[in-house]
């Protein structure tokens, strides 16, 4: 259960920070000396102070100098950064993670993988309150393969029921999509248990990883995990747009065959063989050319948060969430905004979302007055603390400045038609 700080004063908070083993990783990050309180850090990490470097040395003596002759060292890439993330944040081994594509497309190699792996299935469970990406994923290869899709209810605030998803589970069903951490509330589910459920039903699960790879403990090998993807430029700071990541595990590897037949997968690939033969390991995910640019910011970003260790980022992080809730509890709450995560710290990534019916007006209004959180439909303002570079008084000076934006009700001035952006 959740223990309410008693002390909630700003030097409370400062007090928090001076003990933080993580304190120092704040300073490897570019721009934080700006006083911005940058809560969105699920949504697009910062940049760490080293990335440009890293970029820099790819494109000038790798590219500007090796030229084609740097493919020696850039034809492994994505199982090299892949192995940083597997084992530094995911809790796999090595050659069980590829970096590789776009969530979305990695999200459509595995379901595709899973369904051939299950064949006389015929229906696709997703959560109906998940990522769209990922619903639309679903909805794609179902209506191509003339699969059903199962929509499993979920609460917006709470997230998954066990109960609900054991009662979808039947010998009809191929693959499970679902999110470790939900993208609206942050509710965490319970992925071993949700795991192991689907395997007794022959099913299995496709884990989406994009907000919890860096802010929660996963242990993918530990917890049996078959199958997951996920995005890098959230808490793993791998910039805009950066690629993302799939885990197979490795005894699923060589029986699986993914839908994309591409070269960078196949066996002796300068060989330019006739027909499509993939390697046995992660690398038969792979699809195309990887990244190489890109590539080298996910590295720098990984790399730090394997540095900072993730059981300490996941201890920061319901620390800093913890006293996000207490202080909206005290200050908050008085003017109508609602906690719209799961109380409960064990069962929360990273982030917490608050309800208020001018949810969108108050983030515009947050923006100008230096906090950035996010808006999530349908009235929630998100807010993520990336245990990495966010400090416990920023979290206070947040709130303070909500409560006293809710004290002066200055956001009434900002439209309430939503922008395309959010
Ligand atoms: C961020 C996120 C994505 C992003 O998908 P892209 O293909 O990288 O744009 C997908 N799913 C979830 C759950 C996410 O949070």
């Amino acid at each position: 259960m959740h223990l309410a700080q008693t002390d909630l004063t700003r030097a409370a908070a400062e007090a928090l920070d001076d003990a933080d083993p993580l304190a120092g990783f704040r300073d490897r990050f570019a721009g934080v000396e700006d006083g911005l309180l940058y809560l969105d850090g699920n949504s697009l990490g910062r940049m760490p102070r080293d990335t440009p470097a890293a970029l820099a040395r790819v494109a000038e003596q790798e590219w500007g100098r090796g030229l084609v002759g740097s493919w020696a060292s850039w034809i492994d890439v994505g199982t090299r950064v892949g192995d940083v993330i597997g084992t530094g944040v995911l809790g796999a081994r090595p050659g069980e993670v590829l970096m590789a594509n776009t969530t979305t497309v990695d999200l459509y190699e595995l379901v595709v993988a899973a369904a051939d792996a299950r064949p006389g299935r015929d229906v696709l469970v997703c959560c109906a309150d998940d990522f769209p990406t990922d619903r639309y994923v679903v909805a794609g290869i179902a209506a191509a393969r003339g699969m059903t899709v199962r929509e499993v209810p979920a609460d917006v605030d709470e997230g998954l029921d066990p109960a609900d998803l054991a009662a979808a589970l039947d010998e009809r069903v191929a693959v499970v999509v679902l999110s470790a951490v939900a993208y609206r509330s942050g509710a965490l589910a319970d992925v071993p248990a949700v795991t192991a459920a689907a395997r007794d039903a022959g099913a299995l699960v496709v884990w989406d990883l994009s907000h919890a790879a860096g802010a929660v403990e996963l242990d993918l090998a530990a917890n049996g995990v078959d199958l997951a993807v996920g995005c890098t430029y959230k808490y793993l700071n791998g910039g805009p747009g950066a690629p993302a990541f799939l885990y197979v595990r490795g005894e699923l590897q060589e029986s699986l065959r993914q839908p994309i037949w591409g070269w960078f997968g196949q066996r002796d690939q300068f060989a330019m063989g006739p027909v499509y033969d993939p390697v046995p390991g992660i690398g038969r995910f792979a699809t195309g050319t990887p990244p190489v640019l890109a590539a080298a910011a996910v590295e720098v970003g990984a790399r730090l948060v394997a540095e900072a260790g993730i059981d300490r980022l996941a201890a920061k992080g319901r620390a800093l969430t913890g006293l996000l809730v207490d202080l909206a509890d005290a200050h908050l709450a008085p003017h109508g905004v609602a906690l719209a995560s799961p109380r409960d710290a064990a069962r929360r990534g990273s982030h917490v979302t608050l309800a208020h019916p001018h949810a969108w007006q108050l983030t515009q209004a947050l923006v100008d007055r230096g906090v950035v959180p996010d808006f999530r439909t349908p009235d929630r303002v998100r807010l993520g603390p990336a245990p990495l570079y966010t400090r416990f008084v920023d979290v206070w000076d947040a709130v303070d400045r909500f409560r006293l934006l809710l004290e002066d009700g200055g956001w009434a001035a900002y439209p309430e038609e939503r922008a395309p952006v959010t």
